[in-house]
């Protein structure tokens, strides 16, 4: 139960806290994300989990985790963190435990929760400033109930509430809410987003949030084999063609001070990300769908010219 310290990729084959053989699907990001979020947080964790695919984790009376869990609806997971670390607090005021007995209090949902369903009770635990952490397995849809649109749906994907349709033939008419700036204006000590990809990057991330107290909240690309229709080995290789093609930016914000942590010289078209997944498929077959493959690029180079514009200045900017 011990805290590693990571300096390599070679240190996150130390103490896991997740065992082999859960119920997830074969490939799944989030169960990547979260892996590696425990590597980081150490063994003194409770977690509090909002009903969502992360759920069937622990069916009772089995788990794979070396760590404590809680269950409670959508909604509530904040509200149920804040009864946790109001108990622990007191439990430590009033001597019950050592305070080297504390844990750390943290809030794991899917993006349905925390872009819609949860927001609410997120909102008024970042508000009164719950000392808690939050990750969020953004996999862009309502994946254990069949893989229906969420607020996290992008622009052009298929899902089983967003066919496309003659009348429809994009698929999702909707934008894909954006989280990560609707924390950052409550201006918490620590936002990020993350990637299963990048696992140095979401580590160092993670040390970096620990220094904070107060709210410290992750959003991890979540590529989801049957809901996304891709190849269960392909899941990091998904997650690392979202942040080469710019359309998952990595990035934190301390204090809504925000900073990108990898910034691609040369952004690879979208279109390599799209095409190997079958959500995307009608973009390409049977009639290839230029306008809304354009759109959706447009909007990832309007977002980095602003970026490289700010952080790198414009003599080297990764747009053409
Ligand atoms: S439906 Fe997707 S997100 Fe849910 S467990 Fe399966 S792979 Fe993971």
């Amino acid at each position: 139960m011990s805290r590693t310290w990571f300096s390599t990729l070679k240190d996150l084959l130390g103490e896991d806290y997740v065992e082999p053989g859960t119920p997830l699907c074969a490939g799944c990001g989030a169960i990547i994300a979260l892996r590696l979020f425990h590597k980081a947080l150490g063994g003194r964790v409770v977690w509090v989990n909002a009903a969502g695919c992360i759920t069937l984790l622990i069916v009772y009376p089995f788990t794979p985790l070396k760590s404590s869990w809680m269950y409670t609806a959508m909604a509530s997971a904040p509200a149920g963190a804040q009864g946790i670390r109001d108990a622990l607090d007191i439990l430590i005021e009033k001597e019950r435990i050592p305070v080297e007995e504390d844990l750390k209090v943290v809030v794991v949902t899917g993006d349905g929760a925390a872009s819609d369903i949860g927001l609410q009770s997120t909102s008024g635990a970042i508000h009164r400033g719950l000392d808690f952490y939050y990750l969020c397995y953004d996999n862009e849809a309502f994946g254990n109930t069949g893989f229906q649109y969420s607020a996290a749906t992008p622009y052009g994907s298929r899902t089983a509430t967003s066919p496309p349709t003659p009348l429809i033939p994009e698929g999702y008419r909707g934008r894909k809410k954006d989280l990560f700036e609707i924390w950052r204006a409550h201006k918490p000590p620590y936002v990020a987003t993350v990637s299963p990809s990048h696992p140095m990057d979401m580590i160092r991330k993670i040390e970096k949030a620990e220094k904070y107290k107060g709210p410290k909240l992750f959003i991890s690309i979540s590529p989801c084999p049957p809901g996304w229709i891709i190849e269960t080995m392909d899941t990091v290789k998904l997650a690392k063609l979202a942040v080469e093609t710019g359309i998952w930016p990595l990035k934190e914000a301390v204090y809504g001070e925000v900073h990108h942590t990898y910034i691609p010289r040369r952004l690879k078209p979208v279109e390599e990300y799209l095409k190997i997944q079958g959500r995307f498929k009608h973009l390409f077959y049977p009639v290839r769908r230029d306008d809304v493959i354009a759109k959706i690029q447009r909007e990832i180079e309007e977002y980095w010219r602003i970026v490289y514009d700010k952080e790198l200045g414009k003599e080297d900017s990764g747009l053409t």
